[in-house]
């Protein structure tokens, strides 16, 4: 029979990649945790409409990237990102009622329809956070910085953030109108996609890797001469922040992400260039001032990022620990089962953590089985023994053994687990 493969882009995560998964999770979530973060969940279907009015008709998520179905009358998305459905959220709850100032995190897999590569999937997962609530620039200048030090503490070389200002929307518009004026005139050089653009989207040219859109850019007006005094003194504002932080960033005018939703300020956070190349991003985010008002909110100011965990994962140097047991419960016959499934739940209620191995193996091939899970302790029960209400504890460290009590078992299997492993026999 042909066998059933997972979908392209699609990837599973075995047991002992996954330890590095929630090695990365935990160290995010305990970083978002101490700045005073919580968590948020939002389902992973949305109405289509929320991407179309958030991250904006005319990109290539939107354009291109979306699983989008229709389920009896609904239009639906897996959702591409985690932003738009946490400030649908944020409206829906009313939570600028209770708060002031809010502060959410996420983490979980994401959907676009990218050509797969390495550090591109189709599923992906993100961990990502939003403020809503605060418009200065000490906000945006606390993420970039609390970002890294979470990439410093999972081991990512060289982090470098390059940061922009895209302005907020009478920048955008003059500066779309500077735009459409320097790129008419070469209209016909530009790629299929950037001349439709040059009237829907314009500003999505600048983001484009088609080598003729680039020579087209390449002396186009920069939207930095464009910024208002109120962008330019955030943008500043942002800088002196990071500068007292000693958070390290380059300033790219160039920076254009692709979603829509952008305002002021943009940064991206490059690293483990070896790993992943040097145009890879492990981070992107930025300041969406407007989104909140746009899905029918007050208005509030926000800012947000999101990582690619699997990018971080790769990125990252954190050895991981082998996944292990403590002790290995190994009844020897069918008779002796029964009470080793009794004892391995005991064990585990004392904190042990315990393997039953009931497969009706041999004594030799248990013990081969306890050693490969890296268990310390191995009980050997056998029927005679269990008659006589006893069992042998092994400690195969020291390769002694003694016989113990079923009533004493939790006691000498956590009393060895606590003796320095030692390959000399124990008295
Ligand atoms: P974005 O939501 O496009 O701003 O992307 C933010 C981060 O998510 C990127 O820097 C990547 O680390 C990650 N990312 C985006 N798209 C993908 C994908 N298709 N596969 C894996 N990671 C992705």
């Amino acid at each position: 029979m042909t066998p059933v493969r997972a979908v392209k882009g699609m990837n599973d995560v075995l047991p002992a990649e996954a330890r590095r998964w929630q090695q990365v999770e935990a160290a995010f979530r305990s970083t978002m945790e101490r700045l005073g973060y919580g968590e948020v969940r939002t389902p992973y279907v949305e109405p289509t409409g929320l991407f179309v009015r958030t991250i904006g008709e005319a990109t290539d998520v939107v354009e291109k990237e979306m699983y989008s179905f229709k389920h009896r009358d609904d239009e639906l998305t897996l959702r591409p990102e985690g932003t738009a459905g946490a400030a649908r959220a944020y409206v829906e709850h009313k939570v600028h009622n209770s708060e002031p100032i809010t502060r959410w995190y996420y983490t979980g897999p994401m959907f676009r329809a990218e050509r797969p590569q390495r550090g591109r999937y189709r599923q992906f997962s993100q961990v990502g956070a939003e403020v809503y609530g605060d418009a200065g620039p000490a906000c945006d200048a606390e993420m970039i910085d609390a970002l890294m030090r979470f990439l410093g503490d999972i081991g990512v070389p060289d982090a470098e953030v390059l940061l922009g200002s895209i302005g907020g929307p009478e920048t955008r518009a003059s500066y779309r109108d500077a735009l459409v004026a320097a790129l008419t005139p070469v209209a016909s050089t530009l790629s299929e996609d950037s001349q439709r653009r040059l009237s829907t989207n314009p500003l999505r040219i600048l983001d484009s890797k088609d080598p003729r859109d680039r020579a087209a850019v390449a002396d186009v007006p920069k939207l930095d001469a464009h910024l208002s005094d109120a962008d330019r003194a955030h943008f500043d504002g942002l800088r002196r922040h990071l500068d007292a932080l000693g958070t390290p960033y380059t300033v790219d005018t160039s920076l254009v992400r692709g979603l829509d939703y952008y305002t002021r300020t943009l940064f991206e956070i490059r690293g483990a260039k070896d790993k992943l190349g040097a145009g890879s991003t492990l981070v992107g985010g930025g300041r969406y001032d407007g989104m909140v008002k746009e899905l029918g909110g007050p208005d509030v100011p926000a800012i947000g990022f999101a990582a690619g965990l699997e990018r971080l994962i790769i990125a990252s140097d954190v050895a991981v620990a082998p996944a292990t047991v403590d002790a290995l419960v190994a009844p020897v016959g069918d008779g002796a089962v029964d009470a080793a499934l009794v004892m391995g739940r005991d064990l585990r209620a004392a904190g042990v953590r315990c393997e039953v191995d009931a497969r009706g193996a041999s004594v030799k091939s248990m013990l081969r089985r306890a050693n490969a899970l890296g268990a310390r302790v191995a009980i050997v029960v056998g029927e005679r023994e269990l008659a006589e209400g006893a069992v042998d504890v092994k400690d195969l460290a020291s390769h002694s053994q003694v016989r113990v009590n079923i009533d004493k078992l939790a006691s000498a299997v956590t009393e060895t687990l606590a003796r320095p492993a030692t390959t000399e026999s124990a008295s």
